[in-house]
């Protein structure tokens, strides 16, 4: 068969340098590999050949659950890889249909969704990205190696390349010389968390991002079990999910047929233990028995891991006037969500998503005659509109969820309280309405936008719903 030419690039697409071989850098690296002659990830870490957790990615020991809408999209980015992921021993589950889900304290009524959730953990996915990307032509992975900034042109209108360092106690491949700058007509930050991403464009002249954070004080304590076909009725997961009044909870993920990873979290003060009888007492204070069950009866693999999440951060990148030609923000650096709600990976896998788009599109001068000038090459400006719509949904059902909480700091808006009202109203009513049980967890898992749970249709079987109380345990 003749091979299909790649479409023809423009020069200064000649190489892209991605920050981060994290799940938003590796899948960030797959949509440049289409349009970029060359692709360097940058890692500071030394990568495991084996799925293992590192130190450049704390929540790497953590549970993970790779949500519906994040499975597509890495679906879309590797074609075939959610087979892949099982054949290595990863769990798929209808959502509703094989988990039991408790919403203030309410068991969601089981019932078969089309909802379709991965457990896998976080090592193991990243493990399979990093294969597919590293198998990309042109794409190369370099480990060991810590990324201090972009460099700019003169003018400092756009990049040139990013100024780099051997990591110390790294295996660094840049012939152990120290300081050396890498040319590059495209860098994409993808360094998590604690981006400087700020910083470096502080230093060339521009703007920070205004920053907006929602305090939750999330405390996550993970261990791992050995999975018996009798734990938990068969189900292949649970999550006891926090509400005001009981701001604790836990989640099951199978990560294998065999294992299960148990995690018991507390927000805003609430920590759970870490030691064998705590951490029992703290499952059995939850509104559902399974977490419990699965601490008191299965084999204990490890030992309990802790991690501290202080604020969910969106850094609005997309609101700023000016920016640095050829110079990207992805992944939890442009915005990190409250872990509760399992959406990092998506949204990152998402944001490679719209990026592969926004570069298959025939490049163009900036139409808008403000834009002119300004940007060097547009990219930037309309990458951060199109990943600020992706990150929209779940910002909104992250931080709005934790805003429920009459502790966490953030921004309330005059509508929150009557939809907080309506929505606690409909989490009652999908513990006996499996058709509302769906519509949540599709909205959770990103495959329909949240207006849905406010139609017609659901309004009025909220309504019609029988009362089955307030939230367990909420105060009136
Ligand atoms: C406790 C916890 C639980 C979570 N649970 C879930 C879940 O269930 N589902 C889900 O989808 N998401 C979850 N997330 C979020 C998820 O882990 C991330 O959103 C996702 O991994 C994408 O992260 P990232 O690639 O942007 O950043 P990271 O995973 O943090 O990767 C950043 C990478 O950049 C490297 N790096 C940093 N600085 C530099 C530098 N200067 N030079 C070179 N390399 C650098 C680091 O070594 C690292 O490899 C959870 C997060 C936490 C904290």
């Amino acid at each position: 068969m003749v091979p299909t030419p790649r479409p023809a690039r423009p020069a200064e697409r000649s190489h892209a340098v991605v920050i981060g071989a994290g799940l938003a850098g590796l899948t960030a690296a797959r949509a440049l590999a289409d349009t970029y002659e060359r692709v360097t990830v940058l890692d500071r870490d030394t990568l495991p050949a084996e799925p293992a957790p590192r130190r450049g990615v704390p929540q790497s020991r953590q549970l993970h659950v790779l949500l519906a809408r994040g499975a597509q999209a890495l679906e879309e980015l590797f074609p075939g890889f959610l087979e892949e992921l099982l054949a290595a021993g990863a769990t798929r589950a209808d959502t509703q249909g094989e988990a039991h889900w408790y919403l203030d304290g309410h068991l969601l009524r089981p019932a078969p969704s089309g909802v379709i959730s991965y457990g896998a953990s976080r090592p193991r996915v990243e493990h399979h990205v990093r294969a597919r990307v590293a198998a990309l032509p042109g794409v190369v992975i370099r480990q060991g190696v810590e990324a201090l900034g972009p460099v700019a042109t003169s003018d400092r209108g756009r990049v040139t390349g990013v100024r780099v360092r051997p990591r110390s106690g790294g295996a660094g491949e840049t012939g152990g010389a120290g300081e050396e700058t890498i040319p590059a007509d495209l860098v994409v930050d993808a360094s998590g968390r604690g981006s400087r991403a700020p910083a470096w464009l502080e230093e060339l002249g521009y703007h920070r991002p205004r920053q907006t954070r929602v305090r939750a004080d999330v405390v996550y304590v993970t261990r791992h079990f050995r999975r018996e076909p009798h734990h938990i009725g068969g189900r292949s997961g649970v999550a006891l999910v926090p509400f005001p009044g009981l701001p604790r909870g836990g989640a099951i993920v199978s990560e294998r047929e065999d294992r299960f990873a148990v995690v018991l979290f507390g927000l805003l003060g609430e920590e759970p233990p870490v030691d064998e009888a705590g951490m029992l007492a703290y499952a059995e204070s939850l509104p559902g028995p399974d977490v419990a069950e699965v601490l008191r009866t299965a084999e204990p693999l490890d030992e309990p891991v802790r991690m501290r999440y202080p604020a969910s951060a969106r850094r609005h990148y997309e609101k700023l006037d000016r920016h640095l030609g050829g110079f990207l923000v992805t992944g939890d650096a442009l915005c990190s969500f409250n872990p509760t709600y399992g959406q990092g990976m998506t949204a990152a896998a998402q944001q490679a998503v719209v990026l592969r788009a926004l570069l298959a599109r025939e490049p163009r001068e900036p139409r808008e005659p403000r834009e002119r000038g300004r940007d060097a090459d547009g990219l930037p400006r309309r990458f951060f509109r199109a990943a600020a719509k992706v990150v929209d949904t779940p910002w909104l059902l992250a931080a709005g969820g934790d805003l429920r909480f009459p502790g966490a700091e953030g921004r309330r808006g005059p509508a929150d309280g009557l939809l907080d009202r309506y929505l606690t109203r409909y989490r009652a009513a999908a513990s006996v309405d499996p058709v509302l049980g769906r519509t949540f967890l599709s909205v959770a898992h990103m495959l329909q936008p949240p207006a849905r749970l406010m139609s017609p249709g659901h309004v009025l079987r909220v309504l019609r719903a029988p009362r089955t109380g307030g939230p367990a345990g909420a105060e009136s």
